[in-house]
């Protein structure tokens, strides 16, 4: 949509900036012991500190910050030898001690980039200005009877916010930009960054300008998204909005706008004259953060292979397409399951056919991932070797393929049980032909007069007499030798 806008009047460009919040996976909160987790019963996860009780202190959890140095590290940012906390002030009933723990001008990380793969396999490194931590906010429940209650077991859950710069062109960029790194938290195991669970939201900004233009236009920010699609639709739409108002000689207003996902539009939430003033001053609870060279290289230590690495890895070692190997690193799990299937049985191509095809299109109907799934390795290992082996047909496998991950069942006992073997005898298959050929007096006339097409027709009928368990290169010799 936008992309095809632009390409409309080349002269103006979108620039697009992103900040994710994206909650931490630790044992405890931020500033206090109480138990980091979703899903509890409302308020069983408190204590005087996370409840904002006047007259406590906050103490800094150490994994947190060992997880901000990991991500700081695998996006090549500067990480801070000492950095500082401030206070980020705003009432609202589910932050009671009225501020939020952040940081100021000294975050742990900064100045890093994350490479991006392009359409044109070539990859972009977009900058990022900074990562640091924050807090996260308890939740106001609205009842039926008009009352509202306070949940406050998600305040004082770590987040860490991070920053990129307005360096993202296309809506494109941006969801290749949150997904790499989505997934880089996940292969760090330091988030769930569980979009459904809000662990991981997304807040654009997106002006437009002419490309002969020094200054950036009048940003617009899309507040809260929580799919990597709706980021897109997003950006898409606030380009198509903005553009619209330039070439009509419109004012673009600085606001925050929100996207609804009923209308696919953005909808207007508030303008920049209503903007809070947060007040941030240090915090003077937090002593300043200094984090060592031996701390940095301790974490270093634990950094496993990152995305960029595997892809390259995967490309080099398995001769996969750039294509294939982008979409099975998005998932860690899935490239770990790729992997092991090739441990056991060595056919990569095959392997990473299957998975991108019928695997990935199984989760995504069933709406799981590969760990939620019945499906493991040595299974579908066998699988492809029967497949290999000639022992089961294309067609069959799928369908074996489908019984095995509803099961979990070993597919050569599916094979067994149902009776699915190829038939791969040639005196059984020559009946079969020759009664074909017998019956088909007509067609048989019209491929000996040079209508050689007509092959496809004896071979399906010979599938269908065999119940789709014919070995379709042996039946195709067969008729070959036998319509003379
Ligand atoms: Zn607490």
């Amino acid at each position: 949509m936008s992309e095809n806008i632009l390409e409309k009047h080349p002269e103006y460009e979108a620039t697009i900036g992103i900040e994710v919040h994206t909650q931490l996976k630790t044992n405890s909160k931020a500033y206090c012991s109480c138990a980091n987790k979703f899903g509890a019963k409302p308020n069983t996860n408190i204590c005087p500190v996370c409840a904002g009780h006047p007259g406590t202190l906050p103490v800094l959890n150490k994994k947190v910050v060992d997880h901000v140095i990991m991500l700081g590290l695998a996006t090549n940012c500067k990480i801070s030898k000492i950095s500082d906390f401030a206070r980020k002030h705003y009432f609202y009933p589910d932050t009671p001690k009225n501020y939020q723990i952040t940081q100021g001008d000294y975050p742990i990380c900064q100045e890093g980039f994350i490479p991006v793969e392009q359409s044109n396999n070539s990859i972009k490194k977009i900058g990022l200005f900074r990562i640091h931590i924050e807090e996260d906010a308890g939740k106001v429940i609205h009842g039926k009877n008009n009352e509202s209650l306070v949940d406050l077991n998600r305040s004082g859950v770590p987040l860490l916010e991070i920053v990129s710069k307005p360096e993202i062109k296309t809506s494109s960029e941006a969801k290749a930009y949150l997904m790499r790194l989505h997934s880089i938290l996940r292969y760090l195991d330091i988030s769930n960054a569980n979009m459904d669970e809000g662990s991981f939201r997304a807040d654009v900004n997106v002006s437009i300008k002419k490309k002969t233009d020094k200054e950036l236009g009048v940003k617009v920010e899309v507040k809260n998204i929580n799919s990597f699609k709706f980021a897109g639709q997003a950006i898409d739409f606030e380009i198509e909005r903005q553009l619209n108002k330039i070439l009509n000689n419109k004012k673009i207003k600085q606001e925050t706008r929100t996207w609804d996902t009923k209308t696919h539009k953005t909808i207007f939430m508030r303008s920049k004259e209503e903007a809070q003033d947060y007040r941030y001053f240090t915090d003077p609870d937090m002593p300043v953060l200094e984090i060592d060279q031996n701390w940095i290289d301790e974490i270093k230590k634990q950094i496993p292979e990152l995305p960029q690495e595997k892809l390259e890895r995967l490309i080099k070692d398995y001769k996969l397409t750039f294509d294939e190997a982008v979409i099975l690193i998005e998932d860690v799990n899935l490239a770990d399951f790729f992997e092991q299937t090739v441990k056991i049985v060595n056919l990569p191509k095959q392997i990473c056919n299957w998975l991108l095809r019928n695997v990935l299109g199984y989760l995504k109907t069933e709406k799981i991932t590969i760990e939620e799934s019945k499906i493991n390795h040595q299974n579908f290992a066998q699988l492809i070797q029967e497949i290999d082996k000639g022992s089961i047909n294309t067609k069959v496998a799928q369908e074996v393929f489908e019984i095995m991950a509803q099961t979990g069942q070993n597919p050569i006992e599916i094979i067994k049980e149902k009776g699915l073997e190829q038939v791969s005898d040639e005196k059984e298959l020559e009946n079969v032909v020759l009664k074909i050929i017998n019956n088909n007096e007509d067609q048989k006339a019209k491929y000996l007069a040079g209508n050689d097409r007509l092959i496809k027709f004896f071979v399906g009928q010979a599938m269908k007499e065999t119940k789709g368990k014919g070995n379709p290169v042996i039946i195709q010799k067969l008729y070959e030798k036998h319509l003379k």
